[in-house]
């Protein structure tokens, strides 16, 4: 059928400045960019660029603009560019329109509305490049009351604790699957992890091997294909977490296509070379919050009780009931992905449509948690949208105890956010497991990206507590009287417990 749609993005070359070296032919995996051998010039293909920037960036004359199309169709306030697109697409190729990262709408971010206390006068600030800010941050159930006994000569803790993870920041990275990322990816994120002391979850798709070295800072996903889960899998791990759900899809289960399948992909999933990898929307042996809890107890038997055990969810309407169930099923850390979560492959309209923002989820949650006298029962980790150490500390008032970073951590990495993950050729060597591509992201190089970027924003953490004249952050969580709306309505105040700025 032939195509009405009409370029999204407009490649300007500047010729005077081309030198034809055709750097940019290389490095495009659209084949948007092609030499001209009859005029010996290099031309564009404008239909096929996704504004990856990635021949923008190795362009030795900076030559190349890419421009978003002026020629959007007739869009009105109601039938938008996006909207108009959508229907032309799929009028021509009847199919599921799919998308890669996270929502991006822009009326579902509140931590731009919510703004961070500092003291004046009293209860003076603290420097912390003077005095110690502790930003280390434990993981688990936590019990009620601490029993000690003095022996004579010292006092012991008599009561017995939970398994924890120790991190040295409250900062993880996001579950992704080997497969949706490939090998250099897994491994930056490993390497990574453990400098900074901190954990990395290898997501849905087990774990290489080669990686196993790193388990004291990685969690092991299972979810509801059990890919690569076995009895080596959980006992490499730091902790082990159940995905039930994701942000990006809630409701839905994953496709990895076989194309992407390759040896080692299958080898570590456990399924045939070549073969698509379904995971099913539920997990067949789960329909219930005593389900869930024959489950937790079977990776705690299988792994002698020594590691926590975490569960995912996404962020629904129903969110702080799910999580009052969770938070009596044994669990020891409850993760919720909110609807603003990144994946590799998601249909657009869930992507965009389904869930609910994680700034409400977390605060509805923790509210219900401590209501209910359950909160020291589950630590709670929030995921989807964290862009900045302002989003964590917000995070951690409003009842968080770490986040996962996923989009950020790729960003540090090279990603430019093109959102075509799903198409398998990521141009900055990321979302691909094809060998020549994969080759793009050199794993030291990429670790020491996203170990300076946690640096900084641990740095910058430090700094807003030491403002706010708090000197560790555990004193922060769920402390929303740091926090203050702007330009928020009565009934968003009230879920998220926090007063109106001047209030
Ligand atoms: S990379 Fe730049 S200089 Fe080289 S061919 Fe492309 S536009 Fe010309
Ligand atoms: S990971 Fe790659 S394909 Fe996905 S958004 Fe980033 S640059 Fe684009």
């Amino acid at each position: 059928m032939k195509t009405h749609l009409l370029p999204e993005y407009i490649v300007e070359r500047d010729n005077a400045r081309c030198n034809k070296c055709k750097i940019c032919i290389e490095q495009c995996t659209y084949q948007v960019h092609y030499y001209k051998s009859d005029e010996d010039s290099v031309g564009s293909r404008d239909q096929n660029c996704v504004n990856c920037q990635r021949c923008v960036v190795f362009c030795p004359r900076k030559a190349i603009t890419i421009r978003k199309n002026p020629n959007f169709y007739r869009e009105n306030h109601h039938w938008t560019n996006e909207a108009i697109i959508a229907i032309k697409k799929q009028a021509e190729n009847g199919s599921v329109i799919l998308a890669g990262m996270g929502c991006d709408k822009p009326n579902l971010t509140y931590w731009d509305k919510l703004l961070l206390n500092a003291s004046q006068v009293t209860n003076p600030s603290i420097d912390p490049l003077r005095e110690p800010i502790e930003i280390r941050t434990y993981l688990g159930k936590k019990p009620q009351q601490l029993e000690f006994e003095f022996n004579g000569e010292d006092i012991v803790l008599e009561t017995e604790l939970a398994p924890q993870l120790c991190l040295e920041t409250p900062i993880l990275f996001a579950a992704m699957s080997y497969g949706a990322v490939n090998l250099n990816v897994h491994e930056a994120l490993a390497k990574a992890a453990t400098e900074c002391g901190t954990c990395f979850n290898c997501g849905e798709g087990g774990l290489h091997s080669s990686l196993y070295k790193y388990g004291d800072h990685i969690i092991v996903q299972v979810a509801s294909g059990r890919f690569g889960v076995s009895p080596e899998y959980l006992s490499v791990g730091a902790a082990i977490e159940i995905k039930i759900g994701q942000g990006a899809k809630p409701g839905i289960g994953g496709h990895l296509p076989g194309e992407k399948v390759n040896e080692d992909i299958a080898k570590t999933r456990m399924i045939p070379v070549g073969a698509d990898a379904l995971s099913p929307a539920p997990h067949h042996d789960i329909y219930s919050i005593e389900d869930l809890k024959q489950l937790i107890y079977t990776l705690k038997e299988a792994t002698n009780y020594t590691k926590p055990i975490a569960v995912k969810i996404a962020a629904v309407h129903n969110v702080a009931a799910i999580a009052s169930g969770i938070a009596r099923s044994g669990a020891d850390i409850l993760v919720i992905d909110g609807v603003r979560g990144a994946t590799g492959a998601a249909p657009k309209i869930i992507r965009d449509n389904v869930g609910i923002p994680i700034e409400l989820a977390l605060a509805s949650v923790d509210k219900r948690l401590r209501d209910e006298g359950v909160r020291n029962e589950v630590s709670i980790v929030v995921s989807g949208s964290i862009r900045n150490s302002a989003d964590v500390v917000k995070a951690i008032a409003l009842g968080a105890d770490a986040v996962y970073i996923g989009t950020a951590a790729l960003i540090a990495m090279g990603c430019t956010l093109c959102q075509k993950c799903y198409t398998g050729k990521c141009p900055w060597g990321i979302t691909t497991t094809d060998p020549a591509i994969s080759k793009r992201l050199d794993p030291q190089e990429a670790s020491r990206r996203v170990v300076n970027l946690v640096n900084a924003w641990s740095s910058e953490i430090k700094e807003m507590l030491g403002g706010m004249g708090i000197n560790a952050i555990e004193s922060l969580r769920g402390n929303r009287e740091q926090l203050r709306g702007v330009g928020l309505n009565e009934t968003e105040l009230k879920v998220l417990g926090v007063k109106h700025v001047g209030d």
